[in-house]
Parts: C-alpha cells; structure tokens; sequence
C-alpha cells in the first residue's frame, strides 16, 4: 500500500513503541510477577482514559450529543491527554471528517483502504491542516483551544502524574511504567483503533448497508460501548450507541449517571419509533435488494408484499406514535377523563401488538428471501 506523505514522527513512535514494549514485557515477566492492586490500577485507568475518550472526545466534543460544565470537560481533558491520542481539536476534526465522507478518499480512516489502513496505517500519514470551519464550535471552547494549543504539555504532564501517583501509591514504579502506563496506552490505542477497523468491518447492518459502519456485541465490550457502530452512524446525533437496556454500552452509562447528578444536560436520543422506521426501511431495502438479483421470475409479487408489509408497519409506528404523545398530553394537562386515557391505552397496546406482530412476519420473509428461498411458494 502507498503511504502519500509518511508522518515520520509518529510513524517512528508507533513502531518503536510497539517493539519496545514487547521487550519490556519479556523483561519485566521474566523477573517480576504484579501485583493485583497494579492490575487493578492498570484496568481502572483503562477504563477511565477509555471513557474520557469515547464519551468525552466521541460523543461530547465530535458529535455535541451532550452538555457538560467546565469542571467535568476539564476532567475528560485531563484523561483524553493521557490517552495520547492527539488533541480533542484534532481528534473530533478527523472523525467529522470520518462520518461525513465515510468510505470515500476524504474518509481520513476509510476501511475501503484496507483493514490495517483503517486501524493503524492512516496514522503513519501526515496529518491534514484542521479546517476550523468543521470545528468551529469547538475552537471557540476555551478549554478545548488550551489543550489543543498546548497539547504536548497536557500529553506529558497527566501521564507523569498518573505515573508517580500510582507508582508512590502502590510502592512500584516500574510496575506503573510497564503496565499501568504502557500497557494500559497500547490497550486503549488497539481498542480506539479497533471502531475505526473492526467496527466497519465484521457484524451487522440493521440501520443502513448504505455504509460500511457494524454492530456488534463483542466489539463493544473491547471499546466501552462503540461497537454498535452502524447505529452510530445512522443516528451519530445520539448519546447511545448502544440502545437496548442490554446492549453493553458503558459511555451511555456514564454519560446517564453524569445527568443524574446534575453534571450533563441535553442530551439527545433519537426517538424510539423513528429509530424503528429506519430498522423497517433498512430491512426493505435490502430484502428488495435480494429480490431483483435473486428471484428474476417472482420479482413483482415478492416485491409488493416487502412493500406492503413494510408500509403497514409504518402506518401503524407512526399511528402509536401520535398516540402515545396524545396519551402523554392529556395525562399531563389533566384534559381527559379517567375512561378516555383507559380506552387511549388500550388502543396503543392492540397497535403495538400488531407492530410486533407484523414486524416478526416481515422479518421472517425477508430472512427467507435472504437465504435464497421463495417464502410465498412454501
Ligand atoms: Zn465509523
Ligand atoms: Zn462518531
């Protein structure tokens, strides 16, 4: 692969930093066996740094999904610049860029160019000048221009802190070099890297196929929660990447305690039965897909059903929808009676069964039409 412009900084520092560390581990297991308290430590400051960056420079400064006071963005400021992965200025430049040229050339990480581009190779370019007109809410953030501005000393000093903290803490600094410092960094690099790679490259496109953005579980346990990517980037105005109750998402976590206690406000979530819509749409589209490079002879039958269920459906999300927010207004202005409110929820429960209903059978055709069988003929 031809690298136009080799970053030769960061280049020489990836590479050196990677084979020093594999020596390092040699060295340091050969000779000493660490403590659970530096274990501890090293996964603890994982997740801390981890979460400054996925909820801080991701969804708080790239995607503005939430806000936040002075106090709190100084914290993530703090732990982003541990994490050594540039600026939040740069960072939440280069991933606008990402989400909105995506799998094109301007796509700074495009998984079109390979797996190893997206997760590592790109950095070994060098980096386009920030155009602040992308980021012009961002620069005008005093904090964010100081650590952009100053981003060495930021970069430098946390870590050093962090270091002689741990180290004085816990009687150990060599233990806090190897792993609490740099084991810890080359986890949370491979597990930042990892959105940009894995999670365009191996899962499930239930949102959009329009892109090459996944969801999976297991990524989502190795990134604090970004795995459920082709979410993300059908709905990046979100906080959640991870929308179920289930989905391991730990940024929305932190990112709903933070608005709990009275330190994030604002945040945005798409709404439930819009998020539905596009499932409905995305399902259609690639089931209409299958059928005109599959099923030549049936096309137009098999194409009217997809079309018609999936119409259905969505006359009946967009009916619960209206009636839900009806059943919310008079619940609130005391406008209705008791009867009136009774018979409203009793109409939402029978539309939502036949949503579920509907939607289960639309699945099951089109999981037919996947796999190459005529579910009409059966
Ligand atoms: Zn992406
Ligand atoms: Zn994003």
């Amino acid at each position: 692969m031809r690298l136009d412009g080799f970053n030769k900084k960061t280049g020489i520092f990836i590479i050196t930093y990677h084979i020093l560390l594999v020596v390092a581990w040699i060295l340091y297991f050969s000779f000493y066996t660490p403590s659970v308290a530096m274990i501890v430590a090293t996964v603890i400051l994982y997740f801390v740094t981890g979460l400054s960056i996925t909820g801080g420079y991701h969804r708080l400064y790239s995607h503005t999904t939430y806000k936040t006071n002075p106090v709190v963005e100084a914290v993530i400021l703090f732990f982003a610049s541990m994490s050594v992965q540039s600026s939040a200025l740069r960072w939440s430049f280069e991933h606008r860029l990402h989400h909105a040229y995506v799998d094109t050339d301007q796509d700074p990480y495009s998984i079109n160019r390979g797996f190893w581009y997206a997760h590592i190779l790109w950095l070994f370019k060098k980096p386009a000048e920030i155009d602040r007109k992308v980021v012009a809410d961002l620069a005008k953030n005093p904090l964010v221009a100081f650590q952009h501005k100053h981003y060495l000393a930021c970069m430098l000093t946390s870590n050093i802190i962090m270091f002689l903290f741990v180290g004085w803490l816990l009687g150990d600094y060599l233990g806090a070099f190897v792993l609490s410092w740099w084991t810890r960094l080359f986890m949370l690099h491979h597990s930042t890297w990892f959105i940009n790679s894995l999670a365009h490259f191996w899962g499930t496109q239930s949102f959009s196929q329009e892109q090459t953005a996944v969801d999976n579980y297991i990524i989502s346990l190795l990134t604090f929660g970004e795995g459920y990517h082709n979410y993300h980037h059908t709905f990046a105005n979100d906080y959640r990447n991870g929308i179920r109750w289930y989905h391991f998402d730990p940024t929305k976590w932190l990112i709903w305690a933070l608005n709990k206690m009275g330190l994030a406000h604002g945040l945005k979530k798409v709404n439930h039965y819009h998020i539905k819509e596009r499932l409905v749409a995305a399902r259609k589209n690639e089931t209409l897909e299958k059928i005109a490079e599959s099923f030549e002879s049936r096309k137009e039958e098999l194409t009217v059903y997809i079309s018609k269920a999936s119409e259905t459906i969505c006359t009946n999300l967009a009916r619960a929808r209206k009636l839900v927010e009806e059943y919310t207004r008079y619940k609130k202005t005391k406008q209705a009676s008791a009867e009136i409110l009774k018979q409203l929820k009793t109409e939402i429960k029978a539309v939502k069964r036949t949503i579920r209903e509907d939607w289960k059978t639309c699945q099951e055709f089109s999981k037919h039409i996947m796999n190459g069988k005529d579910p009409i003929q059966q």
